[in-house]
């Protein structure tokens, strides 16, 4: 990775759109890897395994936290969630920016060790629903979860985003193209500090 490649951590509650967003920076900006995650939650209907995330289950997540093969992990409702190093270091020589969609304490967590241990700046953006009952609707439309999981999910909401105010920026989705324009600004913004 060329000196100024850097990590960019995208956060923000369940539903307000980060994987949207995400592939709307993607399609205006092709220097962009995107870190694929490990995780023991199931797959979705149409998450492929390799693509979406490594799907593994509680043994072999557990062996390989044993095995330091996590730069960062967490439990997010019930499941747990972690960054392979290999996914970084294997990445790194692609000379692009590498985007992680990850929750919030994995995104604090990462800020710490990227500098220390990959020697790669880390920024931190939260992206933020127009409104609590914007971000029920969205996570209620998309019909990726059941009714259970969706209160779990929306009952740890304003924890994160109060632990989203140690990041450092925040964005509003209001609309999926302006703020994956908004979020280009930022970082050709720190790429050319
Ligand atoms: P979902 O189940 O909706 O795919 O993800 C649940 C939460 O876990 C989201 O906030 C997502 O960003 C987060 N997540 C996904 N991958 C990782 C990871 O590698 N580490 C951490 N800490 N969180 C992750």
């Amino acid at each position: 990775m060329k000196d100024n490649s850097i990590l960019i951590v995208v956060s923000g509650p369940s539903g307000v759109g980060k994987d949207t967003v995400v592939k709307e920076m993607m399609k205006i900006n092709s220097n962009f890897y995107l870190s694929v995650s490990a995780t023991t939650r199931k797959p979705r209907k149409n998450e492929i395994d390799g693509v979406n995330y490594y799907f593994f289950d509680k043994n072999k997540f557990d062996s390989l936290v044993l095995q330091n093969k996590f730069l960062e992990y967490n439990s997010y409702c019930d499941n747990s969630y972690g960054t392979l190093r290999s996914e970084i270091t294997n990445n790194i020589s692609l000379n692009k920016d590498i985007i992680l969609i990850i929750e919030v304490n994995g995104g604090l967590e990462l800020r710490d060790k990227c500098q220390k241990e990959l020697g790669l700046k880390c920024v931190l953006i939260y992206i933020l629903p127009p409104s609590l009952s914007v971000l029920e609707h969205r996570l209620k439309d998309r019909s990726s979860e059941t009714k259970k999981e969706i209160r779990k999910r929306l009952s740890v909401v304003k924890k994160e985003i109060m632990k989203g105010l140690d990041y450092d920026y925040f964005v509003v989705n209001d609309n999926y193209f302006n703020c994956a324009i908004k979020i280009l600004d930022i970082i050709n913004k720190i790429k050319t500090e």
